[in-house]
């Protein structure tokens, strides 16, 4: 039995400007060959600053939208062959919680309502049995009994927050996917929220996939770490490697660039230069390279390929993670 999740080379392009995909359209690279896997019970964050494909590897996962390459197997299984019914039965694996709880939340159901419905879905269910399963919900949240027949509009932020994951928990998936699940809230709600999800994953197995710009967020969650980088992964390492120890200088500048930065780290100047550039007309060669100070000729002109290191992360980079032949250019280029 393999990984709960693979995903294979996964790339998104839209058509600019809507659905008409004329000859000659540009296209956003979405999201550009991305891969990676997901254990059972495991943490992935997804790490990037904003238009970096996050969000829409997020619904690739949900099937909400298809890929234009690539594939998704959940269990082993091929998702974009799955049939309507099987599709609904793909969803109760995979759940997914949203950043502002207020608006993925029916604001004329009750609480309780709210996070039954998933399961109403699939069967009947009588006041009694759906007021069991609403306490049992809320209870697994942290959330008091009696909520179950308040309005979103009458609970604050975190308890909002907190009824998106017992809906999502509803279901019983096997991976629930976050999508900045906490950036809407205060500093100390997000810690509860990010403890209570640590202790779901303790007692049900449940494997996430985090989608955060937050690095403090990721540092405190995550087991491996994508960082991303223009629909690109850049750098996937283990949680405690990639923040003891960047490698890809993306990487580097934004733990640098982080609103703690560990005062210990030095290596690239803390500052990222300049603007994130269009997915519609990106860099050539590698696409950080307008903004990176260590690049070489070859950037402008090679993207880099994923090259797996000694720890086990992988990386993308001519400089940081050469292959045996691009050293031996570097180094001629460096005398
Ligand atoms: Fe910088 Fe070149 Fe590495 Fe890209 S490939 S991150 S431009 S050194
Ligand atoms: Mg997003």
């Amino acid at each position: 039995n393999g990984p709960l999740l693979t995903v294979e080379n996964l790339t998104k392009h839209y058509p600019l400007g809507g659905g008409f995909s004329k000859r000659n359209t540009p296209v956003i690279r979405a999201v550009q060959d991305v891969s990676f896997s997901l254990e059972a019970g495991e943490t992935l964050c997804i790490v990037g600053e904003s238009g970096c494909g996050k969000s829409t590897i997020a619904r690739l996962l949900m099937r909400l939208i298809d890929p234009s390459e690539g594939r998704v197997l959940l269990e082993g299984i091929d998702i974009a062959s799955l049939k309507k019914h099987e599709l609904r039965n793909q969803r109760r694996r995979m759940q997914m919680v949203f950043q502002d709880p207020y608006s993925s939340l029916n604001p004329r159901l009750s609480a309780g309502q709210i996070i039954t419905e998933p399961v109403e879905n699939f069967q009947r269910l009588s006041r009694t049995q759906r007021e069991a399963l609403a306490a049992k919900l809320l209870q697994q949240v942290g959330l008091a009994p009696e909520i179950m027949h308040r309005l979103p509009s009458e609970l604050s932020g975190g308890q909002r927050q907190r009824l998106g994951i017992a809906r999502a928990l509803s279901l019983m998936p096997a991976i629930i996917i976050a999508d900045e699940a906490v950036s809407a809230l205060d500093v100390s709600v997000q810690a509860q929220i990010l403890n209570l999800l640590m202790d779901l994953q303790q007692e049900l197995g449940i494997a996430f996939v985090f989608i955060s710009h937050d690095l403090g967020v990721v540092e405190h969650i995550g087991h491996k770490v994508a960082v991303m980088y223009l629909g690109r992964i850049v750098e996937l390492a283990r949680c405690e490697d990639l923040f003891a120890n960047p490698v890809h200088p993306y990487t580097e500048t934004l733990i640098a660039a982080a609103p703690v930065p560990d005062p210990t780290h030095r290596g690239l100047e803390a500052r990222l230069e300049g603007e994130v550039p269009s997915p519609v007309n990106p860099p050539t060669g590698c696409a950080f390279h307008p903004r990176c100070p260590l690049a070489v000729d070859r950037c402008r002109q090679d993207v880099p390929t994923l090259h797996t290191m000694a720890d086990g992360r992988v990386v993308a980079c001519h400089v940081r993670a050469p292959t045996i032949r691009e050293n031996s250019d570097i180094v001629s280029e460096a005398l």
